[in-house]
């Protein structure tokens, strides 16, 4: 008997290829109706036919939906059939395209790679198979609607073959923009010396990274340099030619290999896979790697190939290479042929390029374990542009993030749109980019240009010029405060009490914030604790050189100040530094107490790159066990503080009894998490709040995140910490605009 039913179906199904999903399982299924978007609202389904194979098909709506749809809600109602014969996809509803339909670049599917392989297949070795499931969007879409014509592939007309899929709706590749094969799309080329070399260019380039060669790599959203990540020498040339002493590199790997190299558990497997494919941060394996690929750490980032071109090359390397953004540090990655080979004249060997535009760039995304969930290091490829739903009233608003690993966040209509990692916006490459990358993020989400724009606090950064420039309005959020509202914001909460571990940002009071405690209602706000303020001799110096942290600590503590490390020169300034109160704000940064404790022990008295020091004591106490050392939390100044002079001390109390280097790391990290959590749940109790989270750049690290979160939940709060925006200050946009729209709110009511 013929049924009919209407389905309306909720979620990211728009531009993900769900209506063609869609008409493929109806037609297999002999059934007839249509499907139509309806922008905002979702998609709509009828269908009809013979009540069994009505039912299989909404199975597999749920089952076989494409890679990137999410489907949120499926609501079905039986309709009188109307003895249609034919199903069809009809036109959207006027204003149903547009508004966030973008998606993300995503990996490439297992019937594309499958298609590479195939000696029959028209595809077979092609590097940019894709199809409407895979393949790039954001990095190629100049702007709406997203059609051929309005991306880079409209340098590449279709050919015959290409044409007659790209208009067949039963074909996988029915209106997959990005269609393109050896005939009619993008090709590789191998430079050397300035020269393309005859051959085929992955052979070539495969061949380089055997000989040991550092090799560019042009790929979809951005360029990468890659090395064999086994070959010490060869890792430390590449080092040296970046002028990168110490930031880790990322690598990539088939699955199998980089199992050989981390400890990877089936979760982490799942992420790997994920079609999003972002860098996931795992505990290093045996001893294979060269160790500087991430010198003084105990993790390794690993990504899986995404693209065709990384599966070619896979088929022929056998090591994990080095893949780490074509960029020198704090700069925008290098996207133009020309550029990346003049820039990269004296870095690379070998040029594997290619001449498709990449419109947007896009650095990989990184992501890690931390309090028992994934947290972002960097949200990007395979994420942005997609948008995040929280309604923050009707004022469309920009904001501008800080100053080091910027994102920017643009509202509109009830999404937030998070922009891909930028950079470090002290260099005007990376302002440029910026400015270019607001223009792009407009022209793709078709949100007007927002009249209030949200910046830091700090009056000297770039992104507070940027945001003067750019706003009719301009509303600037404190540091942590942002940091605080994002949280809130997240999680859809009224009131949190925030604890933000981080590295530096301006205070209300003109001194260094980033150790804090902050009770957060509806936007309104106080600073109810944080660590004790100490002197930073020097300012931005003591950042440089942890040592100058350790010496002010042991100095307030009542102890040697030489064993910071700092040589006597240098350690006689400090002193003067901070006995006259000249070139020395006080701080306090849970940064820099984690600084000057590696510093102290040893672990890093220079740093090379942001964290380091906080990093290589991570993975210092990742082989220790801490000790049960209770903080002292007491009032100073108006709200409550964690002593951590107090705690420097039983931490060298320790150290004198014999505790091990790995042991102290261990325990100071743990009674700093402690401290602050204590004094937050105290803060939570006294004001009726049922929430405490844990933000900032250093809420990424698993153990402070795991103290928290028990501690938290112990006292009976409910535990929250960042899921879909980084901690760091690559999620702080998103705070500002938070933090933005209650203050738009007020002032609507006063
Ligand atoms: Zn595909
Ligand atoms: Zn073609
Ligand atoms: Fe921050």
């Amino acid at each position: 008997m013929a049924i009919r039913m209407r389905v309306h179906v909720a979620g990211i199904v728009q531009g993900v290829g769900f209506r063609p999903f869609v008409y493929r399982q109806a037609v297999a299924r002999g059934l007839a109706g249509h499907v139509r978007n309806l922008g905002d609202a979702g998609v709509e389904i009828e269908v009809e036919g013979p009540s069994e194979a009505v039912r299989d098909f909404l199975r597999a709506l749920r089952e076989k939906a494409p890679p990137l749809a999410e489907l949120s809600g499926l609501k079905s109602e039986e309709l009188p059939p109307r003895g249609e014969a034919e199903f069809r996809i009809l036109k959207s509803k006027p204003g149903g395209e547009g508004g966030g339909t973008i998606p993300p670049d995503i990996a490439i599917c297992e019937p594309c790679l499958a298609d590479i392989a195939d000696r029959k297949s028209r595809y077979f070795g092609y590097w940019a198979t894709s199809c409407t499931d895979c393949g790039p969007r954001f990095t190629v879409i100049e702007s709406l609607p997203y059609d051929r014509p309005r991306t880079s592939m409209r340098d590449f007309p279709m050919c015959e073959d290409c044409r007659r899929e790209y208009e067949d709706p039963l074909d996988r590749r029915y209106h997959a923009q990005t269609i393109a094969c050896p005939a009619c799309g993008p090709r590789l080329l191998y430079l050397e010396g300035g020269r393309e070399l005859p051959g085929d260019p992955i052979d070539l380039a495969a061949a380089a990274l055997k000989a040991g060669k550092i090799v560019a790599i042009k790929g979809i959203g951005g360029t990468h340099l890659a090395c064999d990540a086994t070959r010490e020498e060869v890792v430390a040339e590449l080092r040296r030619r970046l002028g990168r002493p110490g930031q880790p590199f990322a690598l990539m790997a088939p699955l199998s290999l980089a199992k050989k190299f981390a400890r990877c558990r089936e979760e982490d497997e799942r992420l790997l896979r994920s079609p999003r494919r972002p860098i996931m941060v795992l505990p290093k394996r045996g001893e294979g790697l060269a160790p500087s690929v991430a010198p003084g750490l105990h993790t390794v980032g690993f990504m899986l190939p995404y693209s065709g071109l990384h599966h070619l090359l896979f088929r022929q390397v056998d090591f994990p290479l080095v893949m780490t953004s074509a960029n020198f540090p704090g700069r925008p990655m290098l996207i133009e042929n020309e550029q990346i080979l003049s820039e990269l004249a004296g870095v690379a060997d070998g040029f594997l390029l290619h001449d498709r535009r990449i419109v947007a760039r896009c650095d990989d995304s990184v992501v890690r374990w931390a309090g028992g969930k994934p947290v972002f290091l960097r949200r990007s490829r395979g994420w942005v542009p997609q948008p995040i739903a929280l309604d923050l009233g009707e004022v469309p608003l920009l904001a501008l993030g800080a100053e080091l690993n910027v994102t920017f966040a643009l509202y509109h209509r009830g999404k937030v749109f998070l922009s891909q990692h930028i950079g470090n916006v002290e260099h005007l490459e990376t302002e440029a980019f910026l400015r270019e990358a607001i223009e792009h993020f407009l022209a793709i989400t078709g949100a007007p240009w927002p009249e209030v724009v949200a910046c830091d606090l700090h009056p000297g950064f770039s992104t507070t010029r940027l945001a003067e420039e750019l706003g009719e309005e301009v509303i600037r959020v404190q540091h942590h405060l942002a940091h605080v509202a994002g949280l809130a914001g997240e999680h859809g909460l009224s009131q949190v009490v925030g604890i933000a571990v981080d590295g530096y940002g301006y205070g209300e009071d003109g001194t260094a914030w980033g150790g804090e405690v902050i009770l957060w209602r509806e936007g309104e706000w106080r600073r109810a604790g944080s660590l004790l303020p100490v002197p930073m001799p020097g300012g931005d110096l003591a950042t440089l050189r942890p040592g100058r942290m350790a010496a002010s600590f042991l100095l307030a503590a009542g102890l040697d100040p030489r064993e910071g490390g700092l040589g006597e020169r240098e350690l006689a300034v400090v002193a003067r530094q901070i006995e006259r109160g000249i070139n020395c704000p006080l701080t306090s940064s849970a940064g820099r107490f984690l600084d000057a404790v590696a510093a102290w022990l040893g672990i890093c008295r220079e740093r090379t790159y942001e964290g380091e020091p906080a990093m290589r004591l991570e993975a210092a106490a990742s082989w220790g066990e801490p000790a049960p050392l209770e903080p002292v939390i007491r009032e100073q100044g108006g709200r409550l503080v964690v002593d951590t002079v107090a705690l420097f001390r039983e931490l060298h109390r320790l150290r004198a009894g014999g505790a091990s280097v790995s042991d102290v790391a261990a325990t100071a990290q743990a009674a700093l998490a402690r401290g602050l959590a204590r004094l937050a749940i105290q803060v939570a109790k006294g004001e009726g709040v049922g929430a405490v989270g844990l933000t900032g750049g250093a809420a990424v690290n698993d153990a402070l995140a795991t103290v928290v979160r028990e501690e938290a939940e112990r006292a009976g709060f409910r535990y929250v910490q960042h899921e879909r925006v980084p901690p760091g200050d690559g999620g702080l946009s998103f705070g500002q605009l938070t933090q933005g729209a209650y203050t738009i709110a007020k002032q609507d009511f006063a």
